[in-house]
Formats: structure tokens, sequence, C-alpha cells
């Protein structure tokens, strides 16, 4: 599905994205055309996440302002977690990513970059569009690596060796869970027919969004808590998942749990009971 060239109306005035791209395209072209970019910008931004959201879960045990937005405040995330995870991690990204992504180098022609950027609206709109679709695939991949023991055993129970998540079980992945995931977030841009700006804006929202999934935080600017209706799952519905792994399948939205009846009813936090208590 094409999303149709939309035009800004004039009350938005000028299309914003137009002297981003221009200066990109015309001072990083070289870069931006290579097949290593993507890889490299989503490595980075994932591991500058981790980093921040470590640095919290070291202070949070001395520090109750921010232990107090924990999911889990009473279970600190320890050295051996972050060693553990983060070896995992690096293993995952030397044997399987960094050969791919250089096979990618070598083999792949540079791509190429269209002229003009897209509308401020096909941008937000092609990140809506392959997040949604990302949701459904994942749901699917997730429900049936959950249904079928084998599947479960093989590739899926790592990921639930922790049942109170922290930021750097985002990735504490097998290979096979791994490459589904990277397959998607580039396939379904290319699906949509997306401009390649707006394929990098999805990797890093996918890539923020999975991280907060994992955060272990159940902050007021939250995107649970600031998206209206219980659409969005977060990292409450997902840290109930880890606790309850047969509910919760769904990565981003609440939507398809809520259709499937597989949603969870463990989905609080300590700092939500604390709000609605207030709220009271
Ligand atoms: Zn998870
Ligand atoms: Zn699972």
């Amino acid at each position: 599905m094409a999303f149709p060239k939309l035009q800004e109306h004039s009350y938005l005035g000028q299309n914003r994205l137009v002297p981003i791209w221009d200066y990109l395209h015309n001072n990083y072209e070289g870069t931006l055309r290579s097949p290593l970019f993507p890889v490299l910008l989503s490595v980075s931004t994932y591991l500058l996440l981790v980093a921040l959201f470590t640095v919290l879960d070291v202070l949070a045990p001395h520090w109750p302002s921010i232990n107090r937005y924990k999911i889990h405040p009473e279970k600190p995330v320890t050295w051996t977690h972050i060693w553990r995870t983060l070896g995992l991690t690096t293993y995952n990204h030397l044997i399987y990513i960094f050969p791919a992504a250089v096979g990618q180098w070598i083999w792949r022609p540079p791509i190429p970059l269209p002229k003009e950027a897209p509308t401020l609206t096909e941008f937000l709109l092609g990140i809506l569009g392959c997040t949604i679709l990302f949701d459904f695939q994942y749901y699917l991949w997730h429900l049936l690596h959950h249904k079928i023991g084998w599947l479960y055993r093989t590739f899926h129970a790592i990921h639930h060796q922790y049942n109170e998540p922290f930021s750097l079980v985002t990735q504490y992945l097998s290979a096979w869970e791994l490459f589904s995931v990277g397959f998607w977030t580039t396939v379904d841009p290319l699906l949509l027919q997306c401009h390649c700006l707006t394929t990098w804006g999805f990797m890093l929202f996918n890539i923020w969004i999975s991280t907060d999934d994992h955060c272990g935080y159940d902050f007021p600017w939250s995107l649970h808590n600031l998206v209206p209706f219980g659409l969005w799952g977060g990292s409450v519905k997902h840290d109930a998942h880890h606790q309850k792994p047969n509910t919760n399948f769904a990565p981003f939205f609440s939507h398809w749990d809520w259709l499937a009846g597989t949603g969870s009813n463990l989905a609080q936090s300590a700092a939500m009971r604390k709000r609605e208590s207030k709220g009271a």
C-alpha cells in the first residue's frame, strides 16, 4: 500500500522536512547511501538508549526519586544482570549483525536517494503505518513461539530468562528472533513504499519503543500514559508478559490482545497504583 503523495495544507506552512532533507542530501550523501548506514544508526541508537537506562538502573537503589518509577522497585538490576545481557548483545552483534552488514556493504550497490523530501504527513503516517504492521507481525510471531513448545524452547525462552525486564533485555534474544525483528523493520517500509527518511525515522522509533517496553520504568511521560484509551501497551503491559508469559503478546499496541482475549489483568505498576490512590 503506497501512501498517496500528499501536499501539506497551506495552514501548516511549508514542508518542514525540506531543509532537513536538503542538508542531509547535500552534505552526507555518500554516508546515507551506504548499506552500512541503517545498521550503524540502529546499533548506536540502541546502545545510547540502554546506556541511559542502565545509568538509571545503577542509581535507582540509592536514589528514591528514580526508584519510585520502577515497576519492581524492590528488585534492583544487578551488575551480574548487566554483564550477562551485555555479553549476549555483544556476541549477537559480532557474530551475526556486523557480518551481515559487511556482506550487504560489499554486495549491495549504494542505495539511490530521492531528490525530494517526504511531507511531514507522509513521514508521520509512514512511521505509524510501519508500527501498526510490525505490531501485527510480531503479535503472530510471538503467539506462535509461545503456543508451540519447540519454537518456545528453541528460540524464545532465552528472552524470558528475566521476569522483571530492564533495558538490556530488549535485545537479549536468540539470533532467529533478532533476524525476524530486523527483517520486518527493513521490509515494512519497503512494503509501504516509504521515503528513506521515513524508513530511518521508523527504525529509530521502533528501537525507542522496544527499549521503552523493556525499560522496567513507568514514568508519567511514558508513551502508555500519554496515548489515550489504553491503546498503547508499553512497559507495564510488556512487564506483565514477562511475569505471566501467556498474556500480552503484542509488542506495542493493545488492540490485538484485547480482540483475541489475551490481555493480562496484571498490567499495573506500583507507580500506577500510587497515582490512582492519590487521584481517588
Ligand atoms: Zn520482552
Ligand atoms: Zn514472550
